[in-house]
């Protein structure tokens, strides 16, 4: 269900809003968040790369929320490679309330939900790299569900670098939010309330701790969640919308990449750094999730919605030409062309792409194997600007990604 739910999110994250609008809510959100200053802010340069993870698999194929295990630990590595700190979430938290210095540049890796394999898949990277991590649990899924971690694998992790957050009671949906911001009166009060203290509540008294940090389900906020989570005792609550972590940014609207399986473009980015007053900017690590060449790439933002899809399989040894076969998300399997020389297998879009992602399959034999290997995947993304454009229109910036309710302060 959360799964369904993210990826709900994620299409509304690529439908985006207008620079206007994004203007508006970044200054409502700037006024709404307005605080004393401790430390001399402009002296502090360190910038945190938040990364949000959910679900981990070494068997399954990646999905949006579903990590290979192999990919997870390529990041990892990565972060090694480019020499950037892995901080703590108190180590976090100490910087944000001015009695810690960072590295200039530094990561914080976060994983929401609770699901069980953060255990089995990538609890063992993690601690193989000596790695701090911050585990953001909902109420109800902790525990009681069969896919999630219960409290004994939680508590060996905390043991082993893990620190918690709140991640909600229900993990509620848009449209149960927007039911009670409807209902009027206290509803949605009373509803945010129960989210913000019961999980806050639930999580102290079972791992005996004090919880200050929440990450908003889906990345939904609205401006009455702050008063209510600040009056629960939350100190720092994270978005979903990308971007470094300065001194000063908000601490009810901290932003955090959210990772996902099918998008290599994202971990780039949040290790990519911007150059500040005292450094140079720094390219990210190119962590590719597909193992053999694709067009367009996994997690590419297109305008053309007649592309080429294509595949490079020429370093498959063996590979039976015949056996390939390519599916097309709204599309099912389609008639592609082969080259010979340079084993590329391609089909060009027949019918304009309308939908926000587009992923393919490709699966093939080896020769004289009875099975199909493992099939490859990947998706990427269609400009949602572009889509209602004529098809000689110059291409649009990158849509911004924001979270926020429309007209949830109505
Ligand atoms: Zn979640």
């Amino acid at each position: 269900m959360t799964q369904t739910f993210c990826t709900l999110l994620l299409i509304f994250l690529f439908s985006s809003l207008s620079q206007a609008q994004l203007d508006e809510s970044k200054k409502a959100v700037a006024d709404a968040t307005q605080e004393p200053v401790k430390i001399n802010t402009a002296e502090d340069h360190s910038l945190v790369s938040v990364l949000g993870y959910h679900d981990f698999s070494s068997t399954k194929q990646a999905t949006e929320m579903c990590l290979p295990t192999d990919t997870f630990r390529s990041q990892m590595q990565a972060l090694k490679d480019l020499e950037l700190k892995v901080i703590s979430l108190g180590e976090f938290l100490a910087w944000k309330n001015g009695t810690l210095k960072l590295p200039e540049r530094s990561v914080l890796i976060t994983i929401d939900d609770g699901w069980k394999s953060v255990y089995h898949e990538a609890y063992p990277v993690l601690k193989e790299f000596g790695y701090p991590f911050t585990l953001f649990l909902y109420q109800d899924f902790v525990g009681p569900k069969k896919l999630a971690l219960n409290e004994a694998l939680i508590k060996e992790m905390m043991e082993n670098g893990a620190s918690i957050g709140s991640h909600s009671v229900s993990h509620p949906y848009p449209s149960t939010i927007k039911k009670y911001i409807e209902q009027g009166g206290d509803a949605y009060h009373d509803f945010l309330t129960t989210e913000f203290t019961q999980s806050k509540a639930y999580l102290d008294k079972t791992f005996k701790i004090d919880i200050t940090t929440y990450a908003y389900p889906g990345g939904f906020h609205t401006p009455e969640m702050f008063e209510v989570a600040t009056t629960a005792g939350y100190d720092l609550l994270f978005t979903v919308i990308p971007g470094k972590v300065s001194k000063k940014s908000s601490n009810l609207t901290l932003p955090r990449y959210i990772i996902l399986g099918t998008h290599d473009s994202i971990f780039e980015n949040a290790t990519s750094f911007p150059a500040t007053a005292t450094s140079a900017a720094s390219l990210g690590a190119k962590i590719q999730s597909t193992p053999y060449p694709v067009t367009p790439p996994a997690g590419a933002t297109i305008d053309e919605r007649l592309p080429e899809i294509s595949i490079d399989l020429s370093t498959v040894e063996q590979l039976d030409p015949e056996s390939v076969v390519m599916r097309v998300s709204g599309f099912g399997k389609v008639p592609h062309t082969y080259q010979p020389e340079s084993k590329k297998f391609s089909w060009k879009v027949n019918r304009r792409l309308r939908k926000p992602t587009c992923d393919i399959t490709v699966s093939w034999k080896l020769l004289d194997a009875e099975s199909y290997e493992k099939p490859m995947s990947w998706t990427f993304v269609l400009n949602r600007q572009a889509a209602y454009l004529p098809t000689t229109a110059p291409s649009l910036p990158e849509p911004k990604t924001q979270f926020e309710l429309p007209n949830s302060s109505n």
